[in-house]
C-alpha cells in the first residue's frame, strides 16, 4: 500500500509511526507537512536567547493505551512529569489547581514527536491544496501546483476547519461530522526575561479574558533555567472575538492584563512577541476516534475527533492507523 498522511502534528506522526511498525515493507508511507518542522501545536520556538513551547504547555494521560505510551516515552527520556505549583485564580484568591499528573516532553515540547520521526519519510514545506481520486488512486496537489499520485489511502491529520476545506470536494462520507465540530482561537504572548521572576506558582489559570492562563515555561523540567520565559494565553471566547484584530494591540492588552493578575510589571520583558493560533483548542469534538470513508479509503483524524488535547490527538492517530491496517 502507498499511504499519504497530511500533517506532521502528533496525530499524523503517531499514525505514520504505527503504520511503519505494523506494515513494515508492505507499505510506503509519506507524510506531508506545510510548515518547516514536525510538531504542529506541540511545537517550540527558539530565539538567540530564549526558548518557548508556544503551543501545548503540558498534557495529561487517562486512557490506558496513552498512559502506556507515556510510560514508554518517560523510560526513553522524551517525556517527564511537571510537578510545579499550579494555581487557579478565583475571585482574586489563589486556589490549588488539582488534577492528574502533568507531563511535558523534554527538553522541548516537540522532542517526543521528533523522536518518533526518525524512521519516517516527511516532506516539509509542502502544503496540500487539493485531493483527487482517479479510480482507486489518490493524487495530492500542492501549493506550488506540483502533484504526487498513486496513493491507495490518505489520512488527513489537519485541524478540523483545514480538513473540511481539503475533504469537502472529495465527497468525504463523514463531512457533516467535521462540520459539526468547533475549534477556538488562542493568542499566545511569549515573554523573555534575563532575570528570575518571583512568582508563587508555575502555572496560573484565570477566567476567560486577555490573560486566562500563565505558565512559567522556563520552570519546566529540562528547560534552560538561567533565563526566565513566561507564556500568557488568552481565553477562547476572548480570542474568538479578537481573532482578526491587530496583533500588536492585542499583545499590549494581554501583557497589561497579565501584569495586573500577577502584580508584576511584565512590560519590562527583554523579549516579547505574540502568536495567533486560529485553531488552538476544541470546544466541540466529533467524539469518534477518527472519521472514515471506507469506499474512498480516506480518513480524517486529529485532536478534534476525540475531545481535543494531546491525548485525543495520540488516540485519534492510532485509530486512523488501525483503520488503514484493516484495509491492508
Ligand atoms: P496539529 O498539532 O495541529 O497538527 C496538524 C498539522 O497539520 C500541523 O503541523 C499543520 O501545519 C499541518 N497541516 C494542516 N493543513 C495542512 C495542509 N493542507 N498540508 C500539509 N500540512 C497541513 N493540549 C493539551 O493536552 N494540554 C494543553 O495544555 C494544551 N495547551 C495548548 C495550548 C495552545 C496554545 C495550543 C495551540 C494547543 C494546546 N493543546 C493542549 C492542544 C494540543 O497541542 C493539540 O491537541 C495537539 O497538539 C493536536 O495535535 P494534532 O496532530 O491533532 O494537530
Amino acid at each position: 500500500m502507498k499511504i499519504a498522511i497530511i500533517g506532521a502534528g502528533l496525530s499524523g506522526i503517531v499514525a505514520a509511526k504505527t503504520l511503519t511498525e505494523e506494515l513494515g515493507n508492505e507499505a510506503q508511507i509519506q507524510v506531508f507537512e506545510k510548515s518547516r518542522g514536525a510538531g504542529g501545536r506541540m511545537s517550540t520556538r527558539r530565539t538567540d536567547e530564549f526558548e518557548f513551547d508556544h503551543g501545548a504547555q503540558y498534557f495529561t494521560a487517562k486512557a490506558p493505551a496513552f498512559q502506556a505510551a507515556v510510560t514508554t516515552a518517560i523510560a526513553e527520556g522524551h517525556v517527564t512529569t511537571w510537578d510545579g505549583t499550579a494555581k487557579y485564580l478565583i475571585d482574586s484568591t489563589l486556589e490549588n489547581d488539582t488534577g492528574g499528573a502533568r507531563y511535558v516532553s523534554t527538553p522541548r515540547m516537540n522532542s517526543w514527536i521528533k523522536s518518533m520521526t526518525k524512521e519516517l519519510n516527511i516532506q516539509m514545506s509542502s502544503r496540500v491544496n487539493a485531493l483527487t481520486q482517479n479510480g482507486a488512486a489518490w493524487t495530492l496537489e500542492f501549493e506550488d501546483s506540483a502533484k504526487q499520485t498513486g496513493f491507495d489511502a490518505v489520512i488527513c491529520a489537519a485541524p478540523a476547519p483545514q480538513a473540511e476545506v481539503l475533504l469537502a470536494p472529495t465527497g468525504f462520507e463523514a463531512l457533516d461530522a467535521i462540520k459539526n465540530t468547533k475549534m477556538d482561537a488562542c493568542f499566545v504572548v511569549m515573554l523573555g526575561f534575563k532575570e528570575p521572576l518571583d512568582l508563587p506558582w508555575q502555572t496560573l489559570r484565570c477566567p476567560d479574558g486577555a490573560a486566562s492562563w500563565i505558565a512559567l515555561n522556563s520552570a519546566k523540567p529540562g528547560r534552560p533555567d538561567e533565563r526566565t520565559t513566561l507564556m500568557i494565553h488568552s481565553g477562547p471566547n476572548w480570542s474568538n472575538t479578537y481573532a482578526e484584530h491587530n496583533k500588536q494591540e492585542l499583545q499590549k492588552e494581554i501583557v497589561e492584563a497579565a501584569s495586573d493578575l500577577t502584580a508584576i510589571d511584565l512590560t519590562t520583558a527583554s523579549y516579547s512577541t505574540i502568536h495567533r493560533w486560529l485553531y488552538a483548542a476544541v470546544s466541540k469534538g466529533a467524539e469518534q476516534p477518527c472519521l472514515t470513508d471506507s469506499s474512498r479509503k480516506l480518513i480524517a483524524c486529529g485532536d478534534w475527533c476525540l475531545g481535543g488535547r494531546v491525548e485525543g490527538a495520540w488516540l485519534s492517530g492510532k485509530a486512523a492507523a488501525e483503520q488503514v491496517i484493516s484495509w491492508a
